[in-house]
């Protein structure tokens, strides 16, 4: 059974396994933290739990608990520094409130801190993924937020929609829940009267995003819908379905589900888990830019050759991941390299019969294999 519709986010049999996102807007008021509102929270999640669904939360908060602790000036975000000295101040009380409120019904937090890197490196993604499942059956709740502390801008995933995303992936659960300070996606600029709610999206479209930049010009949302649409973008590759929906009102979860009142990215396709994850990768070493031939050719399901490489950006290893792009710019698939950056260079362009005097040794049979591409 898939996701369909809102009221399936609080279906065990449809959604077995549900990620909660909540933003620092939602745990941290101007009076600290919104504690009334979590137990309320914490109390749809236990209710979750009962109903048989297995629930992970991403908990934004981090930065503005510790700023609001340490007296830091706007809200801990003036530098690098500063936000890193908060976040390793507001985590330990971010933690230790959950771990409060979800032992307050009987049920066991678990913390786990992550950065980009931990679920761009293959090993370092199965093993959060080992780790997840192994609590989750052991009936933790697991609570996630990014390690701001030590994270440097490098490997920043930089806001909880997507690591909410690609946490999702590793958990293989069924679906995202954001919470946030909007009801979700808008046609239009949210501030003009005529702007209407959009219930469902099938497929996060060049269309879908000039949607949220309307948004952004009026301040509302901001990059704030931005980063969710990526977050979209993520979940739905990887055949996960994910709902923005606001979390200003009590009981936000069941306002969802029972109210429909959010907008549900629909997953569009899943790609099997070395592909998903390929895909949704934020951080790649370079990119292949190929010419009009070769671009169908990929439509089409072949690997990446040589021949139909018109230029080699980024100084990337054998096994690393690229953006294959058309010369428009369109960034076609996500792949992983048969050939360091010099060897593509050597190659662009050059039939397969030449590859071997041109390098020196047998060459590859592809620069990009099928099976270590996915198409985006
Ligand atoms: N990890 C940050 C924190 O705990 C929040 C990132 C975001 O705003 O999405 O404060």
């Amino acid at each position: 059974m898939t996701i369909a519709r809102l009221a399936h986010l609080a279906d065990a049999a449809a959604c077995p396994r549900l990620v909660v996102k909540v933003g620092s807007s939602l745990l941290v008021g101007a009076e600290g933290v919104r504690r009334g509102w979590l137990q309320g929270l914490v109390a749809e999640i236990a209710a979750a739990r009962a109903r048989g669904q297995q629930v992970i939360v991403v908990s934004s908060g981090a930065i503005a608990l510790g700023a609001a602790r340490l007296g830091l000036e706007r809200g801990g975000r003036g530098s690098l520094a500063d936000a890193q000295a908060a976040a390793a101040v507001g985590q330990i009380a971010l933690s230790g409130l959950w771990a409060e409120l979800l032992c307050a019904h009987g049920l066991t937090a678990a913390q786990l801190l992550l950065t980009l890197e931990d679920l761009e490196d293959r090993r370092r993604y199965l093993n959060a993924t080992a780790t997840l499942t192994r609590l989750l059956d052991a009936g933790a709740v697991p609570v996630i937020n990014e390690n701001d502390s030590v994270a440097t801008q490098e490997i920043r995933f930089g806001d909880n929609d997507r690591l909410a995303a690609r946490v999702a992936q590793a958990a293989q659960a069924s679906a995202v829940l954001l919470l946030s300070d909007v009801d979700g996606l808008y046609d239009r600029n949210p501030a003009d009267p005529a702007a209407v709610l959009l219930g469902e999206i099938k497929g996060v479209t060049a269309e879908v995003h000039a949607m949220a930049s309307g948004s952004t010009s009026s301040g509302m949302g901001s990059g704030g819908m931005t980063s969710k649409l990526q977050a979209a973008e993520i979940a739905e590759r990887a055949g996960i379905a994910l709902a923005i929906a606001s979390g200003l009102h009590d009981a936000p979860i069941a306002r969802t589900a029972e109210q429909g009142i959010g907008t549900l990215f629909l997953p569009r396709r899943k790609d099997a888990g070395r592909k998903a994850w390929l895909g949704g990768r934020l951080r790649l070493k370079g990119a292949l830019v190929v010419d009009a031939g070769a671009a169908r050719a990929l439509a089409k399901g072949s690997s990446l050759l040589a021949a139909g490489v018109m230029r080699v950006e980024g100084d990337f290893g054998r096994g690393d991941a690229v953006a294959v792009r058309s010369d428009d710019g369109a960034t076609l698939a996500h792949g992983l390299a048969e050939y360091d950056a010099l060897e593509c260079a050597r190659l662009m362009g050059r039939q397969s019969a030449d590859h071997a005097a041109i390098l020196g040794y047998a060459p590859r049979s592809a620069v990009v294999h099928r099976d270590q591409m996915v198409l985006l």
